[in-house]
């Protein structure tokens, strides 16, 4: 099986019926980008910069980030790497930065949210990004976008800091992609109107389906709402990747859904375009996106959105794909 595998390492990664997607990687640090590269991810899909914030006494600054980023960018030798921008707050805290105490931190300021009421912190990681960006394919995303002013606002910053850079006689790379994550369930709800402002989607499930089910995604007593196949959160991703297209845009996911085998054929169906996963579930996603026809799960995905359970939905997809894999 594994030799299999590895077999598929340079391949693209298509559908039995010729239709392609980009299988990218989740990354955390530097340190994962030797796993990234040796199971074939075509790009990046997420690197989470808040491991630069954390575990240390006082922000990184712009030089330290720019290094950071040129590195990941330079190691991934022209393929696409999607940036996050920094997605503290909610679970994540940083002692030297005396955020306020909240009572609902995931409902708080967090996120966009938090860098939008910080913005010489924000300003610092967009100078950072910005002077990367000549080093490779860089694409910028906003995580925790709930409404169209915060991408504007965040847009805003960046265009500031990059006309500061070109009149001190710096590089900038042209037409840099920036895009948003889709884990607020009013951003997909309100993905048409996105998708005009945004030059790309990727769905944060993680968030979405603890946002949508309102229910904690470190809460072991509320586990059973966490439910990627339910009818819900499958409408929700449905509706995100057809605004999507209506505007021409593309859309990934960086959720832990991403990389689901029971998720991977519907999310298929719907047309995602780019799937972000740990690096360990690349080959063997590969190797299921291979024995799938794009067009019969495009079929069974309208069906599946209509069905009444989680259950329903991963008992019709095993069933279908049984005599795939
Ligand atoms: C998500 O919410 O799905 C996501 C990818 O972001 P994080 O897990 O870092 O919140
Ligand atoms: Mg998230």
């Amino acid at each position: 099986r594994q030799a299999e595998l590895r077999k598929l390492l340079h391949e693209p990664s298509v559908s039995k019926d010729g239709h392609r997607v980009e299988l990218a990687a989740n990354i955390g640090s530097v340190e994962d980008l030797q796993k990234v590269l040796a199971n074939g991810a075509e790009g990046v899909g997420l690197f989470r910069t808040e491991f630069l914030y954390m575990g240390r006494g006082a922000l990184p600054t712009e030089e330290e980030q720019f290094q950071v980023y040129k590195h990941v960018l330079e190691r991934m030798e022209g393929k696409p790497v999607v940036i996050r921008t920094l997605d503290i707050g909610g679970d994540k805290e940083l002692p030297y930065m005396k955020l306020p105490a909240e009572s609902n931190p995931f409902l708080g300021l967090r996120a966009v949210r938090l860098c939008l009421d910080r913005p010489d912190l924000f300003r610092t990681q967009l100078r950072a990004l910005l002077r990367a960006s000549v080093h490779g394919q860089l694409k910028i995303m906003f995580p925790m976008i709930a409404v169209a002013s915060e991408l504007r606002a965040a847009k805003q910053l960046l265009e500031e800091e990059k006309a500061k850079l070109t009149a001190e006689g710096r590089a900038v790379a042209e037409g840099i992609e920036v895009g948003i994550m889709i884990e607020v369930p009013a951003a997909a709800l309100a993905a048409d109107t996105l998708a005009k402002e945004a030059d790309f989607f990727s769905i944060g499930t993680n968030d979405l389906i603890q946002y949508t089910m309102a229910a904690d995604r470190m809460n072991e007593n509320v586990a059973y709402l966490y439910q990627p196949c339910h009818p819900a959160i499958l409408r929700l991703i449905r509706m995100v990747i057809a605004a999507a297209k209506r505007e021409g845009k593309w859309v990934g996911m960086c959720g832990e859904m991403a990389g689901d085998r029971t998720a991977i054929p519907i999310l298929l169906g719907l047309g995602l375009h780019e799937f972000s996963m740990s690096a360990s579930s690349i080959l063997p996603a590969r190797a299921l996106i291979k024995a799938l026809s794009r067009e019969e799960w495009a079929a069974h995905a309208e069906a599946i959105v209509n069905m009444d359970s989680q259950e329903t939905i991963q008992a019709f997809v095993h069933q279908h794909t049984r005599s795939d894999n």
